[in-house]
């Protein structure tokens, strides 16, 4: 299938400040461009032609894997934000933040550190694994808690690209004002 990029839910200039519109339209506006054609051209006439994203990115490595676990990933991350969300998880995914981090604060401060200590370009995600159970773990370039059979519910991407127009060096500042504009609504969904 050619896969194309999806219309964001919100302005190019909504999530501003903590992620301004000249970032917009160069991360999503040219990275993940870049990562779908390059996808669409590598897969074409391949047996990953007919396969949804999910399966390319546990059944593929190389080049493949990175486009297409590039071009997932980008989608999860923007969707997750919207200016005016649900500023903090409740029922069932705040009980097991709280069972686990102990606190929500706790959790967003770990999350952050986990982030800020990946060394290069990866992401740092939040995923659920087979009993229910919350895990972080830090990626490095394209890797993807998919091939790992885990569930993500949340990722903030470290690749400089996703900060350094706004942010420069500033990784854990831009981390930490990611939290503005998550729609926790998304993250329950995806929990659920
Ligand atoms: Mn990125």
């Amino acid at each position: 299938m050619i896969f194309t990029k999806p219309e964001l839910p919100y302005a190019p200039d909504a999530l501003a400040p903590v992620i301004s519109a000249e970032t917009i339209s160069f991360h999503w506006g040219k990275h993940e461009q870049a990562y779908i054609d390059t996808l669409n051209s590598l897969i074409e006439g391949t047996e990953f032609q007919e396969m949804p994203l999910e399966e390319i990115i546990v059944k593929s490595d190389g080049k493949v894997f990175n486009n297409a676990s590039q071009a997932w990933n980008h989608i999860f991350y923007f969707m997750q934000f919207l200016p005016g969300g649900k500023k903090t998880p409740g029922g069932s995914l705040l009980k097991q933040i709280e069972s686990q981090f102990g606190t929500f604060d706790a959790f967003k401060e770990k999350f952050v550190d986990t982030g800020a200590t990946i060394f290069g370009s990866g992401w740092v995600w939040l995923s659920v694994d087979d009993k229910g159970g919350l895990v972080i773990t830090a990626a490095k370039n394209a890797e993807n808690p998919l091939t790992s059979g885990l569930r993500p519910i949340l990722v903030f991407d470290v690749w400089e690209h996703a900060y350094y127009l706004d942010y420069q060096n500033r990784r854990k500042d831009y981390l930490a004002k990611l939290w503005d504009i998550v729609d926790w609504s998304v993250v329950e969904t995806r929990f659920e």
